[in-house]
Formats: C-alpha cells, structure tokens, sequence
C-alpha cells in the first residue's frame, strides 16, 4: 500500500523481501529478494534508494545503525525503532516523557515474575519484550498457578519477557500520527479498534467518544510519537479505561491496521502521507472525508492456498472497498486483506462492511 501510494506521486520504490512472490514484489518498481537483517542486502536496497523506510518493526536496528554510519537515510531511524521494538524500553521511554502506561516490570527470572504477581495482583499479562504481534507473544496469568506455564509457553529462558498489570479497559482506541522530516506533524481521527483473540478485527472511525477524550488522546499520542523522535506514520495503541482515562498500550513504528480506512475515507491516506514524511514533503489533510467509516480485516480461515471464495458477492455491497493482499498463503488468523465502507452514519456503514466481509473466506 505504502508502494501504490508512491507510485501515485510519480515515486518509484525498491522493495526487500524474503520472497521473490510477496504481496509488494507485485506493486513496487524492483523487488529484491534477501534478508532484511543482513547488512550486505541493505547495503544493496540503499543504494539504489534516496531514502530508507520500512513497514515492520522487526529489522534489528543494530543493522539499520550500521547503514546509518554510512550516511544512509533511514527514516524511521534506528535510534526511533531501537527504542520501540523492545516493548520494555519503549514502556520505559513513554514513563520517562512523562505518558500514561499501565505499570509495568522487566521479568528476567522466574523469582521477578513471582514478584510481578505480588505487584500487580492477578490477573497480569506477560509479554515478550520483541517480536509480538497480533497477541503472539502475550499471555495473561490468571492465578499464581499459571506463572510456571506462563514461563513456559513464552519460553522465558530463550525470550526476555516484562510483565504488565492488566488493564481492564473499557474501549481500545488508537491514533495514527504522521511527524515529517522537515518538521509538520498531522494527526488522523481517534478510532475504535475491536481485537478477537487479541487480532484487530474492525475498526471504526471516529471512535464515539467525548470530544474532550479524544482531545487527550491526541494528546497523548503526539507527545508520544515526538518522545520517540518518530517520523513517518506512527500507530498509537491506547487503551480507554472505565473512567475515561487514557493509557499508552504500544506504539508502531510503521503505517498501521488501524489506519488502513484512511485510504478512502480521509483526504489523504496513512500510506501517502508516510511517503510524504520520509520524503520532507508537505502533509496532506488527514481529515475524514465522510463521517463515518469501518474497516474489517479479512482474515485466513484455515491453513491452505490463498485463492478467496465470495468476492464477487462482497463487491455487490454498494461502497465496499474490496483489498486483497496476495499473499500466497493462507494461515488461521492471518491477515489475507480488508475492506472499507464509508458513509454519513456509524450504523449504515457498519452493516455493509459486515455484509461484505462475511461473504469472503479463505480457504
Ligand atoms: P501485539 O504487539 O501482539 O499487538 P499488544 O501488547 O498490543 O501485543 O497486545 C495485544 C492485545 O492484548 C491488546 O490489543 C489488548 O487487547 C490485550 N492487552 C495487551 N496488554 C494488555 C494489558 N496490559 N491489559 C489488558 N489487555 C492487554
């Protein structure tokens, strides 16, 4: 997506992926086959490029610093995703600037974990602090009997892990904030995002909440994207508790799922406006164009080829708009695509994206 929205502004883009048929082979000018860890295939993707950016949290900074002593551009730079992608350090990052999170310890044993259920009391989540995502990584401890398992199913011995008290959080909303290199900073509308089994299911834009909710999460979510000297669009995850307080759950270093409605529904989509940033251009409008959108992610079924069933009844839905990633392989949960209804009414749209999306299955 970050690919078709260069392209629109006459950007040609050089792509690095494990696979030679992976969804951006498909749309960017050249795709280059390798490991984004390994310095030599960065070495190569960088010279062809005037700027470096990238739409996974997971390439080891380390790497990306190396690139940078060369006088590589990389934005967001390796000192932004150094402090992001190792969720403890982000969480201490956030503290230090002064932001709301849920309390939060590291757990390098199983004596600190015992003590993070004393903390905290039960229940309390247990992370892996990198590479999670989509709750692949996270476990709640229910009782004190569930800390060894808890242990062990996020291998602790071979993973660092951080406790977190549990947050029971009445909505979960986030805000995506696009910081240019030159300076401008724009913010989307707050959304609603509504997770099954810890995957984004929908989102809803904007969320309903009071206008002075939205206001501090705003507020929050600029402060901070700029404490992590972010740029490009950023993902703040937030979680909106009983009494209307506002608390940092994560940042993502990238366009996130929670602003892939903004592609028809406001002036200007997460993905040009990230192209814009990383290039010092000037920022579109990040308004909604419309009152109301939803967003649905069409997730894999079962594991298996990728071809989707239904997606000529999907398209009779007036106004769905319909994106399916190509990705050649379907897995339970894996996020094969989405679509995006816009309209006046929170309720309108929110049938017809639900119409559509469950006319399509992957197999
Ligand atoms: P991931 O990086 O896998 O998305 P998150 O830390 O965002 O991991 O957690 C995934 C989901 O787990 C969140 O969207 C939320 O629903 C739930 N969750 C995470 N942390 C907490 C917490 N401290 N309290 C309650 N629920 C949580």
């Amino acid at each position: 997506m970050l690919c078709i929205a260069a392209a629109q502004l006459g950007i040609q883009t050089v792509t690095v992926e494990r696979k030679a048929n992976c969804p951006a082979a498909a749309v960017s000018h050249l795709h280059q086959v390798g490991d984004w860890n390994d310095p030599a295939v960065l070495r190569q993707l960088a010279a062809q490029a005037d700027v470096v950016t990238l739409e996974n949290e997971f390439v080891n900074a380390e790497t990306l610093a190396i690139l940078e002593t060369e006088n590589v551009r990389i934005l967001p730079s390796s000192e932004c995703l150094r402090t992001i992608q190792d969720k403890l350090i982000q969480k201490e990052a956030l503290q230090t600037a002064g932001l709301p999170t849920p309390c939060f310890r590291a757990t390098d044993s199983s004596d600190e974990l015992q003590e993070a259920g004393s903390e905290f009391g039960y229940p309390f989540v247990l992370k892996r602090r990198r590479n999670g995502y989509d709750g692949k990584g996270n476990i709640t401890i229910k009782t004190a009997q569930d800390l060894k398992t808890g242990w062990a199913v996020l291998d602790g011995d071979n993973h660092p892990l951080f406790a977190e008290e549990f947050c029971p959080f009445k909505a979960e909303i986030a805000v995506m904030v696009c910081r240019s290199s030159s300076g401008q900073t724009v913010v989307y509308p707050v959304v609603e995002t509504v997770q099954k089994e810890h995957i984004c299911h929908i989102v809803k834009a904007p969320a309903a909440i009071p206008a002075s909710t939205s206001a501090q999460a705003i507020r929050i979510a600029t402060d901070a994207v700029s404490s992590v000297k972010g740029i490009g669009s950023i993902g703040v995850e937030l979680f909106l508790t009983q009494d209307d307080q506002i608390v940092v759950n994560e940042l993502a270093p990238r366009v996130h799922n929670s602003g892939h409605y903004t592609i028809e529904a406001c002036h200007t989509s997460q993905f040009e406006n990230h192209i814009r940033a990383v290039l010092g251009l000037p920022l579109g409008n990040p308004d909604l164009i419309e009152p109301a959108a939803v967003m649905i992610n069409l997730l894999g079924d079962a594991a298996g080829p990728s071809y989707p069933s239904g997606v000529c009844e999907a398209m009779k839905v007036d106004g769905a708009h319909l994106h399916l990633y190509g990705k050649d392989q379907s897995q339970f949960g894996r996020k094969m695509g989405h679509l995006t209804v816009t309209g006046n009414s929170m309720e309108s749209v929110m049938s017809r994206a639900e119409s559509a999306a469950k006319k399509i299955t992957f197999a």
